[in-house]
């Protein structure tokens, strides 16, 4: 019998990715891009064994209604206690937020801001814009944004990677929770994913 390749032996990372609602298709095949295996998160137990989790763009109120309905709030609560790296893009930013603007009650309550939704309007729904993230190097991001949020204020330990033409947080990160406001999964540059890669075990 052949002996294994060294890429046999490395495990691939596996990337939950909560697949309710929202664009999960789009995230799937960037993990799958980068090396990892992407695994459909709807029920508690599809949580178990993996290194990493998305919560896609789509309708957070959607979302907010699915996670309960499927007990999953806790779960993933306890998911990122574990210490699993967490990317949320978009309406995954707002599930993960400890404070919403605009009243509602918080989801998930991982990332200490506050985010605003739909914070561009009606007249900016839908842009797109380069943004300098040095965290991911000198290379500009192209930012898809899609009725997007913004971070309206910063907790302490949270770390801004990108803001917006206004200044305001449109990237950030707090330990192992990652978050967006714009769709990194829209566009064929990886470097937002592999980051989230690159912090399994940090
Ligand atoms: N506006 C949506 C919300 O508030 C988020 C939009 C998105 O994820 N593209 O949930």
């Amino acid at each position: 019998m052949a002996a294994p390749s060294p890429i046999d032996r490395a495990p691939r990372s596996r990337v939950g990715i909560l697949a309710l609602q929202g664009d999960v298709r789009e995230h799937a095949d960037a993990i799958r891009e980068i090396g990892g295996e992407p695994v459909s998160v709807r029920l508690p137990r599809d949580l178990v064994g993996l290194d990493a989790l998305i919560l896609p763009g789509g309708e957070s109120t959607t979302m907010r209604n699915l996670i309960d309905r499927y007990g999953l709030r806790e779960p993933i609560r306890a998911f990122a206690d574990g210490g699993a790296p967490i990317l949320g893009t978009c309406a995954g930013m707002i599930l993960l937020a400890a404070r919403i603007a605009n009243g509602d009650e918080p989801v998930l309550g991982l990332l200490d801001v506050t985010v605003r939704r739909n914070a561009y309007g009606r007249q900016l729904d839908s842009f797109e814009a380069d943004l300098s993230v040095p965290a991911l190097g000198a290379e500009p991001l192209h930012g898809v944004f899609i009725r997007a949020p913004v971070v309206s204020e910063l907790g302490g330990g949270v770390e801004v990677l990108a803001r917006d033409a206004d200044e305001r947080p449109i990237a950030v990160r707090q330990g192992n929770i990652l978050a967006t406001a714009f769709h990194p999964e829209l566009t064929s540059d990886r470097r937002v994913h592999r980051l989230l890669l690159e912090m399994i075990g940090q």
